[in-house]
């Protein structure tokens, strides 16, 4: 059987090189491995394949590198076919130490994609912590926000929003809005704050209150209610939102952690510019069900205080229950609301646990502001 010999592009280790190494042509012959130096004075190294031990590394792993005894010198490459000329060349001598390299290579290679895999779920694990961790914080972190900052989130909002207008402060739907919201304004958890009530001339059954108390009525909603006092009901509901500063809080879940950062360390002009984006989109969307089932109660906490019997609010949404059945996609307020049934009966609970008063009815002509809006 003639062996060839077989060529590689790989390198030198020498101290009398320079550096140390050089680039080299490598020949491997039955007895040996001769490396020649590209430089422009080449020169040759030879290593006895007997002589040869042999190493894997570099930064791909699978340099193969032939020391002689001393490791005076060594010569390698990591080229296709190395490992199995070498094989080849020195008639099976080599094969025990190549096959327990490259099996030791492939074990580690499997350790390694194991520890990657452990790592990357150890990585997933801190980072589900620390989005929780600082959900916590940026709650706590609202908290001890001072208020001005859900206004001027809600300012900022509300200029945009109200861009296709509002009814005028005359207007006898406004007047009634504006009067159910002094009637609460008293009872609310934070009295203080800015309440500021407009109507916007739009067909949906829809209120919502953006953080900072800026609320918002459709004239669809004043048309649809029954009474001044299921108006009052939805209105005591927002104003929890507000209160309760439920915005604000959604700001801060949907900015996530940078939200969570920025309250930390009090960055609150970038959260206000944001967060009035996100308001805008949040009042279209409905909050957790748990910030709504808080609304009601702290709504009915409300109502209750101002004289008004909390069941208001359901009967509003027992009408709007019936309606929406029929037409889903008019009630914006109730459909962004589920789960009523459920939602009524605990405010029937929780004012069943209340002391029993007289609820009064208000004085305001819902009819009167009916009438102005059928007005062409
Ligand atoms: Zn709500």
């Amino acid at each position: 059987m003639v062996q060839t010999d077989q060529i590689f592009t790989g390198g030198v280790f020498h101290h009398t090189l320079p550096d140390g190494r050089a680039g080299a042509e490598i020949v491997i012959s039955p007895i040996e491995i001769v490396a020649t130096t590209l430089d422009a004075e080449p020169r040759a190294f030879v290593l006895k394949l007997s002589h040869c031990q042999l190493e894997l590394g570099g930064a791909s792993g699978r340099m193969l590198f032939c020391r002689n005894e001393d490791r005076s010198l060594t010569i390698f490459s990591d080229q296709r076919g190395f490992s199995s000329a070498l094989s080849d060349a020195s008639f099976g001598v080599l094969d025990d130490k190549l096959r327990e390299l490259f099996g030791t290579q492939r074990r580690q290679k499997t350790r390694g994609r194991f520890l990657g895999l452990v790592s990357l779920v150890a990585l997933a694990v801190v980072g589900v912590a620390l989005y929780f961790g600082t959900l916590a914080a940026a709650r706590l972190a609202v908290r001890a926000l001072p208020i001005s900052v859900d206004e001027k989130i809600g300012a900022m909002a509300a200029a945009s929003m109200t861009a296709g207008g509002t009814l005028p402060d005359t207007h006898s739907a406004t007047v009634l809005v504006r009067s159910l919201v002094s009637e609460l304004r008293p009872h609310s958890a934070i009295p203080e704050l800015d309440f500021r009530v407009e109507v916007i001339d739009d067909p949906q059954v829809n209120a919502f209150a953006l953080p900072g108390g800026r609320l918002f009525v459709y004239t669809g909603l004043i048309r649809r209610a029954e009474s001044a006092e299921q108006i009052a009901g939805v209105l005591a509901h927002e104003m929890a939102h507000a209160t309760l500063r439920h915005g604000l809080q959604k700001v801060s879940q949907s900015l996530g952690i940078i939200a969570a950062v920025q309250l930390m360390i009090g960055d609150v002009g970038g959260l206000v510019a944001f967060g009035s984006q996100v308001a805008q989109e949040s009042v279209l969307t409905s909050y957790s069900r748990s910030a709504e089932t808080e609304a009601d109660l702290e709504g009915a906490r409300m109502l209750h205080a101002a004289g008004l019997d909390p069941l208001v609010m359901g009967e509003f949404f027992e009408i709007l229950k019936h309606e929406h059945e029929q037409l889903p996609a008019v009630l914006a307020w109730i459909s962004t609301h589920p789960q009523h049934e459920d939602r009524i009966a605990e405010i029937r609970k929780y004012r069943d646990s209340l002391p029993a008063v007289p609820y009064r009815r208000l004085e305001l002509s819902l009819e009167e502001a009916k009438r102005e809006l059928a007005e062409p």
